[in-house]
């Protein structure tokens, strides 16, 4: 298989974000698992330079899953995937140029598509990570063809709560405040074309919901 990379910064950003809730022994022990010793306190470097393969990618969070079962990983990888991608907003400038004065004018839900829309060519850029958004009445399709978070995993369903995180993060920042469901509905580990992410205007009662789903004192061998 073809070797895809996603950007350093994004990269270190999500394992920073995992041992915010799981220390740094709990992230120590997700990377030997994943077989990525060598990344234990040696994070990639704090760049958009595209160098960390999306085999180590899924790679991690394939060994969130094996840990913490299948409802501990979603709160943890939709939490780190938030984290991260509000992180990769206030602190590294991703999507720096977007919020001009036309922007800021423009509906909420108008500013959902075209910042999405924004955030799929960013991406798509810095990384090769290839998405972009479709629209369908009342909801917009993030929809990710080559996706760092199932890369070579297979799974009965959707796997890809990292990327669901950011993506509920950057509906939340875009739209200043609100939050609309982002759910997936498509994921390449089950053989789907692509991983689709369905954004709808219906606010969303997820996020406090998600946020506790795991904590740092909860039993790996458990779930
Ligand atoms: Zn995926």
């Amino acid at each position: 298989m073809e070797r895809r990379l996603y950007p350093n910064k994004l990269a270190r950003m999500y394992l920073a974000a995992i041992e915010d809730v799981m220390g740094s022994n709990g992230v120590a022990a997700i990377l030997r698992l994943a077989k990525l010793g060598d990344l234990v306190g040696n994070y990639p470097p704090d760049n958009f330079d595209c160098e960390f393969s999306f085999e180590d990618f899924a790679g991690v969070n394939q060994a969130i899953q094996e840990m913490y079962g299948a409802h501990g990983a979603r709160g943890l990888c939709l939490r780190a995937g938030r984290t991260t991608l509000r992180r990769a907003i206030t602190d590294g400038g991703l999507m720096a140029d977007l919020p001009g004065p036309a922007f800021r004018l423009l509906p909420v839900w108008a500013r959902v598509k075209v910042g999405l829309a924004t955030l799929a060519e960013t991406l798509a850029r810095l990384s090769d990570q290839v998405s972009h958004v479709e629209e369908d009445g009342e909801k917009l399709a993030f929809v990710v063809e080559e996706c760092p978070e199932c890369w070579a995993r297979s799974s009965d369903g959707p796997i890809c709560f990292g990327n669901t995180g950011m993506l509920q993060e950057a509906v939340h920042w875009l739209s200043e405040g609100e939050e609309f469901s982002v759910i997936e509905t498509e994921c390449m580990a089950r053989g789907d074309y692509a991983c689709t992410f369905v954004i709808s205007r219906e606010l969303a009662e997820h996020a406090a919901e998600d946020l506790d789903a795991v904590q740092p004192g909860d039993d790996p061998a458990r779930g």
